[in-house]
């Protein structure tokens, strides 16, 4: 049997149906999501990369050109460091395999 009871959104009084309902007509109707909101609601929730690259030069006080462009230099600046080890590396490489064939080449001779 319908009962009255007040609405605990929008404290409306109402005639409901059942005495679990919470919410009036309204509010009930407003709380109903379809999938198409549920999806721009979650997109509003994860940032995309551009939001977050914002919020960064935000936190860092900059602007965001400012922030972009220190970013891709310290990115580029890391990445040529990077190289650069891996080029000392493979030099260094092909310094020990030079000494080392230099090194085995007497015991070759002597073999023979
Ligand atoms: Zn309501």
């Amino acid at each position: 049997m319908p009962i009255f009871k007040t609405c605990t959104t929008c404290k409306e009084t109402f005639i409901a149906e059942s005495p679990f309902i919470k919410l009036c007509p309204i509010c009930n109707a407003k709380s109903q999501t379809t999938p198409a909101e549920r999806a721009q609601r979650k997109t509003r929730i994860t940032p995309d990369r551009l939001m977050l690259d914002v919020r960064q030069a935000d936190a860092a006080g900059k602007s965001y050109g400012r922030w972009r462009y220190e970013e891709t230099e310290r990115r580029r600046k890391e990445e040529e460091e990077e190289r650069r080890k891996f080029e000392e590396r493979q030099k260094r490489r092909e310094q020990m395999k030079a000494a080392k064939d230099v090194s085995c080449l007497p015991e070759m001779k002597r073999a023979r």
